[in-house]
């Protein structure tokens, strides 16, 4: 192999980014808004019943509207409940906003807003129809409707049908819950057939989960019969994961929720084969095991998947985190994402700013997301006029770029998920495993690295090859097969990137003496540290073994970069592994913490981490094998970047490490870290799109409650910020969307100064 030109020391430097300043961006705006609304009249929505293509084939913006309450009342409503809820005029207010399609809440747990036998309609409705009004304006308006139906909450059903109730272990029922293995789907077959005679576009189907923690089901009879038939066995008496049975009955519940999703889609195609399905998806964090669902197999029912993003449950990061995912989970398909307009949560009846909307929508479409905007109206149904003005100028102006949009993402590291060690790993407490994989995609994103993911449920060969370097961030469980791949995407020039506790347990999550990635590794594991609170130091002379083939310090050629301090000990809290080398190089120093030294370790303040004792083990290996490297992490840079101990230093030596691996990206993207890049290529014009996309939360003051929890606050102004682009292959143009950015092309490096939430440089090679 051709070693890379720079020393292992550069993974322990660290680099300043360029200042923000900020300015009010208000004639950015009202110029914007005039083009969109000019540019919006040009562009004409698709409709399932006028065209072949199905109405979110191309699809870039749509809405989702409900009024709000519907899932809180329990039946008892007010007499004003949705009485202004009015499909036309949601339908007009929609197209008006710019949406291509309209989602429409049509049934919730206690009502349904059209004229069912089967299901009661809000008093407040007298003879109305809601989903008649919608279908019959939105045919006018050429904006395919969608009905929104929910499945997992049917009060309605459950008060008619209690035994249709999921049941915990002890036999009690859990009053919200249905099982999905009752005649309840029959009910649901009835219902969405009602719907299906409307003509709409299809359904939203919310959710199929099988509950988001404790009490948790299901041990009816129907599931109990159902488990019996399929692994000649009783189920298990309740969660234990020191038995197989319980990994069969993980395997049962995942199966449930997969027939249950396929029955219905089948169902709704053989009504007519136009009609789309797609299910609100959970096979991603924080979602878990108790959900019941998985990554890849849950996500592909249905035409595409949908899922959630939004500060207010899942912080800013879960934009581009939840973009990337469903892209991963399903390959070759459109992908929806949705957001709410209100500060803190869909029924809050609040309206964000405009650039704090622009904001999440750029960052999930530049990611290649279609994305819906959801609205709760008023309780009696009202729209909220100011925050469709918002709305109309954020999805026009999505429009008006939509040529941006749906190209190849560049990517440098894929991030590995182990489905199997989030179940076994994390069981009842899967945050904190996953924090490794939440924080080698903050690194990601902070230090400008492109990325996708990568999953255990559907690897192979080829995925791991789609990415240079490849991050097992702490996968505890890694199977023969997995660690095979691992070997050959290595031995034909992969870099893998490991951290951690990275194969250090068995399949049902219990510890082993080693590790199975030692032979890739090259080093035995001598002890599994448990604490979290371990340090690392750059104090290198040298790698500790000879043939170290890397020479020259790569980052030193950028006078801005400045080193993480010899001998400094710093913090990088997570897990952390002793490792004893035998065909690696090793460098830099692991140390442990005082707290090693307490009579009751855990005793001591458990929530801050103690300082650096002694040197317990080496900080980095390096091992050469066939055409590749393997750089292995004695402790967690990725979990220490998602915590709440996150020091830069940490987060620098994940990227200073992608950075060691691939020296030449294709794109080197320098640029403020609350600034994301992504880099998209399309190859028939040979261009390079890079989107910089700035998060620009303001300060907060205390809250009221649990302090000191502060949430971010909203993004008023767009700031101003300098970036750079340096390309490997050569340029030979560089445009900017803005008027106000500065752009100066010098070779093949581009200098930037841009005042907006989003730009996009389009690059010419
Ligand atoms: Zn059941």
């Amino acid at each position: 192999m051709t070693p890379p030109t720079h020393t292992f020391h550069s993974i322990l430097e660290v680099k300043t980014t360029a200042s923000i300043t900020e300015f009010p961006n208000t004639v950015l705006s009202v110029f914007r808004i005039g083009m969109i609304l000019f540019l919006s009249l040009l562009v004409p929505a698709v409709w399932a019943g006028t065209t072949q293509a199905p109405w979110f084939s191309g699809a870039l913006v749509g809405m989702e509207v409900g009024p709000t309450g519907a899932q809180f009342a329990g039946g008892k409503h007010a007499p004003d409940y949705a009485r202004n809820f009015n499909g036309a005029e949601i339908a007009r207010r929609c197209a008006a906003a710019n949406a291509e399609y309209l989602v429409l809440w049509v049934r919730d747990g206690d009502y349904t807003f059209h004229n069912s036998k089967l299901v009661p309609k809000p008093a407040s409705f007298g003879d109305r129809d809601v989903l008649r009004e919608a279908v019959e304006e939105g045919r006018k308006l050429n904006l395919p409707i969608i009905a929104y139906c929910q499945l997992q909450y049917p009060a309605h059903e459950l008060r008619q049908h209690p035994e249709w109730k999921a049941r915990q272990a002890n036999g009690k029922p859990i009053d919200h819950l249905v099982c999905f293995n009752t005649p309840y789907t029959n009910a649901v077959k009835a219902l969405l057939a009602e719907m299906m005679a409307y003509g709409i576009a299809g359904f939203h189907l919310d959710m199929v989960d099988q509950g988001f923690g404790p009490p948790h089901g299901c041990w009816c009879d129907h599931c109990q019969k159902l488990f019996q038939a399929e692994y000649g066995r009783p189920m298990p008496k309740g969660v234990n994961w020191e038995e197989e049975d319980w990994d069969r009955m993980l395997q049962f519940r995942y199966a449930t929720s997969d027939r249950f999703e396929k029955m219905l889609t089948d169902y709704v195609r053989s009504l007519d084969p136009r009609a789309t399905v797609d299910f609100n998806y959970h096979g991603n964090p924080p979602f878990s095991w108790e959900v019941g669902q998985t990554p890849v197999r849950h996500a592909g029912n249905g035409d595409f998947v949908t899922g959630e993003a939004g500060l207010w449950a899942f912080g800013a990061l879960s934009a581009s985190f939840n973009a990337a995912w469903y892209r991963a989970a399903t390959p070759g398909k459109p992908f929806q994402v949705a957001i709410q307009r209100g500060v803190r949560m869909y029924h809050d009846q609040t309206t964000r700013p405009l650039n704090d909307m622009r904001w999440e929508m750029f960052t999930l479409l530049a990611h290649g997301a279609f994305v819906t905007m959801i609205d709760k109206t008023a309780y009696d149904g009202w729209l909220d006029p100011v925050a469709y003005d918002r709305i109309g100028a954020l999805l026009g102006e999505a429009r008006d770029k939509r040529v941006q949009f749906g190209h190849t993402p560049v990517r440098d590291v894929g991030i590995y998920f182990s489905a199997r060690s989030r179940d076994w790993i994390g069981r009842e407490k899967p945050a904190t495993w996953f924090q490794s994989v939440q924080g080698a995609h903050k690194a990601c994103v902070y230090e400008h690295l492109g990325f996708g993911f990568l999953f255990d449920e559907n690897l192979s060969l080829d995925d791991l090859k789609q990415f240079p370097v490849v991050c097992l961030p702490n996968a505890g469980i890694l199977s023969d097969r997995e660690v095979d791949l691992f070997r050959r995407y290595v031995e034909d020039g992969g870099k893998l990137l490991i951290t951690g506790h990275s194969g250090q347990f068995d399949r049902m999550g219990k510890p082993l003496a080693g590790s199975t990635l030692e032979g890739l590794i090259g080093a035995t594991v001598k002890v599994r540290l448990e604490g979290s609170d371990n340090w690392m130091r750059g104090n290198v002379s040298d790698p500790t073994r000879g043939g170290w083939p890397w020479t020259s310090v790569e980052l030193n050629r950028s006078a801005v970069l400045h080193p993480i301090p010899r001998d400094w000990p710093f913090l990088v809290r997570g897990p952390a592994t002793i490792y004893e080398p035998t065909t690696a190089a090793s460098t830099g120093d692991l140390l442990d913490s005082h707290r090693a030294s307490l009579a009751n370790p855990a005793g001591y303040n458990a929530d801050w981490p103690l300082s650096a004792r002694q040197v317990v083990g080496p900080a980095v290996l390096i091992n050469f094998v066939g055409k590749g490297v393997v750089l292995t992490f004695a402790c967690s840079p990725d979990f220490a970047t998602a915590g709440e101990h996150h020091i830069v230093e940490a987060r620098k030596l994940f990227a200073n490490a992608v950075r060691l691996l691939t020296p030449s990206p294709r794109v080197r993207v320098d640029a403020p870290a609350n600034v994301e890049a992504v880099v998209t290529d399309d190859p028939a014009t040979r261009t390079l799109r890079i989107h910089l996309i700035a998060y620009n939360a303001t300060p907060q003051t205390t809250p009221v409650k649990e302090r000191p929890y502060v949430l971010p606050g909203l993004i008023e102004d767009a700031p101003m910020f300098r970036a750079s682009l340096e390309f490997r292959d050569g340029l030979k143009s560089a445009r900017a969307m803005n008027r106000t950015t500065q752009l100066k092309k010098r070779g093949n490096r581009v200098e930037l100064t841009i005042a907006d939430i989003h730009e996009v440089i389009q690059c010419r090679y």
